[in-house]
């Protein structure tokens, strides 16, 4: 998303450097160079050195790739075999340190410093400190964008010395949280604005049922507090000339989906019936309604339709899926796995896609699935709420089905909804014409948060 971000950040005109961990599987490609300069970085009583790589992306971005000699060569990103790394909290000061430098040498001090989630929280706190002890003079705005609130680095306070931070700041209304470090906390407490990645999640993480214990500090920021839908890439996701799926189609004829429809039945031996096919591509967690969706899919599953579902997760949930496809052979199939190629396909092929979450900060799928003529039924949360139409909403608008609540009843009820539309082809082309009409790019998310940035410039 950053990577996205940036880039269209960077059509409006407007100079973006992005900083970021120099992973392993980024470690040795060939458009990278080696900065000279190198910074060191303390971490309570240790020093370290941070070494620049940089690739000049376009005229306006940069992006700064941050080597370590051990923090960030390793197989995962934050952890291994489903446990984090123990020392995530000083990987992540560390890199946050590294911003902190970076800002005051470069040739053009920063009006704006767009920080995403927990792992870079912490540097509005130290800009704070570094204002204070007059190494800093003119600091520049902060944005803090939470994509998740559900994970929020906390942190032993046995590690708060990493931070070289006051001891003062170590209370309930800076960086403590139940006698814990929060980073996501201290950058929701102490960046000069916050924003999420939908509207609606914006107005949801203020209650206690969605604020994942944090709704207090939100309620604070006030007017401070926004929310911006992301974007998607429709260089990437478009049914025309894409490299995944064999034929082309567009709102004016729409007739290469139900070529991709009989294309993918045949790939995953599925009969090749005209019935209505429903996808899913998921994580499997909790969190995205899986288990009420099988629940209501055993019932569903005994009228003519399809299922096909992409994704892997927690053990149970994959186990349930299987168990469906066997006891349904003709009619579900389930890849267990990661694979954008297929995921390109099913939503080309699916005429509704699935995505009862219980929460969902934006949602990526909907979107895709919109602009693929594939009709989304969503639980009315987070970013669903706020992409997708329903009927009851707007008659002349609607683009695909809400469901009443996170209940199984509620998606099959969804699901039954999607076969009576299916049974009207009349209805369920002008959904599509709709959905595939609706515009959710990057340009207008960028321009969304260009104009907040001159917002939190004007104060
Ligand atoms: P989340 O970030 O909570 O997982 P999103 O809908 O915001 O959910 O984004 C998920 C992204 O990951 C989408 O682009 C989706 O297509 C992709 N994705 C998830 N699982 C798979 C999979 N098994 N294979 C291919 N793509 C996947």
């Amino acid at each position: 998303m950053v990577a996205a971000l940036g880039k269209y950040i960077a059509k409006t005109g407007a100079k973006v450097h992005i900083v970021t961990p120099l992973y392993r599987c980024i470690k040795g490609h060939p458009k990278l160079h080696k900065n000279a300069q190198m910074l060191d970085v303390i971490l309570g009583n240790s020093n370290h050195k941070a070494h620049l790589y940089e690739y000049d992306a376009s005229q306006n971005l940069k992006i700064y790739f941050v080597d370590h000699i051990h923090f960030f060569d390793r197989l995962g990103i934050y952890g291994e075999h489903h446990k984090d790394y123990a020392d995530n909290a000083e990987r992540f000061l560390f890199l946050t340190k590294v911003l902190l430098q970076l800002t005051s040498i470069l040739s053009r001090r920063p009006d704006i410093v767009h920080l995403h989630d927990w792992q870079f929280a912490m540097f509005p706190i130290l800009l704070h400190q570094a204002v204070h002890e007059g190494a800093i003079a003119h600091p520049p705005k902060t944005l803090l964008t939470i994509h998740n609130l559900a994970y929020q680095g906390i942190f032993p306070a046995s590690q708060f010395f990493l931070t070289n931070l006051d001891s003062g700041y170590f209370n309930p209304s800076c960086v403590e949280y139940y006698g814990k470090m929060n980073f996501l906390k201290t950058g929701i407490v102490f960046a000069d604005f916050v924003s999420t990645v939908s509207p609606s999640y914006a107005a949801e993480i203020l209650t206690s049922q969605w604020g994942c214990g944090l709704e207090g500090v939100l309620r604070a920021r006030g007017q401070r507090l926004s929310g911006i839908l992301n974007g998607v890439d429709y260089a990437e996701w478009n049914t025309h000339s894409n490299p995944h799926l064999r034929f082309s189609y567009s709102p004016e004829n729409i007739s290469g989906k139900g070529f991709e429809k009989k294309n993918l039945q045949s790939e995953l031996d599925l009969p090749a019936e005209n019935v209505p096919l429903f996808g899913m591509i998921s994580r499997l967690v909790e969190q995205k309604g899986v288990a009420f969706l099988v629940e209501a899919l055993w019932q569903s599953l005994n009228h003519p339709m399809q299922f096909v579902l992409l994704g892997s997760g927690e053990t149970h949930l994959e186990n349930a899926l299987l168990k469906l496809e066997k006891h349904f052979p003709e009619k579900v199939r389930v890849r267990l796995g990661y694979d954008v190629g297929l995921s390109h396909r099913m939503e080309a092929a699916c005429d509704f896609f699935l995505m009862p979450s219980r929460f969902e900060p934006c949602g990526l799928n909907q979107l895709y699935s919109l602009r693929y003529g594939t009709i989304p039924i969503v639980n009315a949360v987070g970013g669903l709420k706020d992409s997708v139409i329903d009927e009851s909403e707007n008659r002349e608008k609607a683009t695909g089905i809400k469901l009443t609540g996170f209940t199984s009843a509620a998606i099959l009820e969804g699901i039954y909804r999607g076969m009576r539309m299916f049974g009207t082809p009349a209805i369920l082309n002008a959904f599509r014409k709709r959905a595939m009409s609706a515009n959710f790019s990057w340009e207008q998310t960028a321009q969304k948060y260009v104009k907040l940035y001159r917002t939190m410039m004007e104060h």
